[in-house]
């Protein structure tokens, strides 16, 4: 630990990275399950298959609860529409042109992954498709602003920065940020959605974050419905979530939820990708 961050070893990252993959193929493969007349607890159902099938067990499953709050009852969030982040899975049939986000975390031998990413069921309406791509490519900026001895703020303010950047007006979450990592799903710092360079925590070797923008296609403000878990946005406007787990080592920066560690994007970037032997 280092002010409260868990540094991770490079075989600790390594297990972080079979985490990554487990977590990026199942995303994939409901990505592409997903379609009109499906349910959420169809894919659901299809996540804990891919599961049990790598030998990985459920960062989500009976996460969190309380006296008033039900553990969280499945492997995925299923958010649609207007809503953002942790939908529960459930009779809800998917309709064409719904603007879906999964995010899905799973655990190997103790060390976690969470990735989440969105699209359109069948074609997409234009302004979704947009919301989708900008809120993907912010994640992308934030992932490609880490570099060692920068600080958790470089991120934040990349993500912003992007997103403000556009002709388009988008609201920006921010009752809910990306993370820390590791032995949990969820550690210290916290990395918003917004934020200025060279504040917040150090980037350290072996600092493993998640970095997840949710956007909206109106305002910035949330709400949580009845079931305790389901966070909509209160304009009733469409949202979109982009996810993934990434680290800095000393070589560059290693995206370890994405099936090829974020190299092409990275490089595209001009940051410099800089895997563990894996
Ligand atoms: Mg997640
Ligand atoms: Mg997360």
């Amino acid at each position: 630990m280092a002010g409260g961050i868990e540094v991770k070893t490079p075989e600790q990252v390594l297990v972080m990275r079979r985490a990554g993959l487990v977590v990026a193929r199942t995303l994939a493969a409901l990505r592409d399950a997903a379609a009109p007349g499906v349910t959420t607890a169809e894919l659901d159902a299809l996540a804990r298959d891919e599961l049990a099938r790598a030998g990985a067990t459920s960062s989500f499953l009976h996460y969190g609860g309380g006296w008033d709050v039900q553990p969280f009852p499945a492997v995925t969030c299923i958010s649609v529409n207007d809503e953002i982040v942790h939908g529960i899975p459930g009779p809800r049939v998917l309709a064409e042109g719904d603007l879906v986000s999964v995010d899905f975390g799973a655990i190997v031998d103790g060390w976690h992954g969470d990735s989440a990413l969105s699209f359109s069921v069948g074609a997409a309406r234009p302004d979704d498709q947009r919301l989708s791509d900008v809120t993907r490519a912010s994640m992308w900026r934030g992932i490609a602003a880490a570099r060692l001895g920068g600080r958790v703020g470089d991120i934040s303010a990349a993500i912003q920065g992007y997103v403000r950047s556009q002709r388009e007006r988008y609201g920006i979450v921010r009752e809910f940020t990306g993370h820390g990592i590791g032995s949990q799903m969820h550690q210290a710092p916290d990395v918003p959605n917004h934020g200025k360079r060279g504040r917040g925590p150090l980037l350290t070797p072996g600092i493993c974050l998640a970095i997840e923008p949710m956007l909206t296609l109106g305002g910035e403000g949330t709400a949580t419905l009845d079931d305790g878990w389901t966070v909509v946005t209160r304009d009733g406007s469409r949202a979109c979530h982009w996810e993934h787990t990434m680290t800095v080592t000393k070589h560059g920066l290693w995206v370890l939820t994405a099936e090829d560690g974020g190299e092409a994007e990275l490089t595209a970037l001009g940051a410099t990708f800089g895997p563990l032997a894996d």
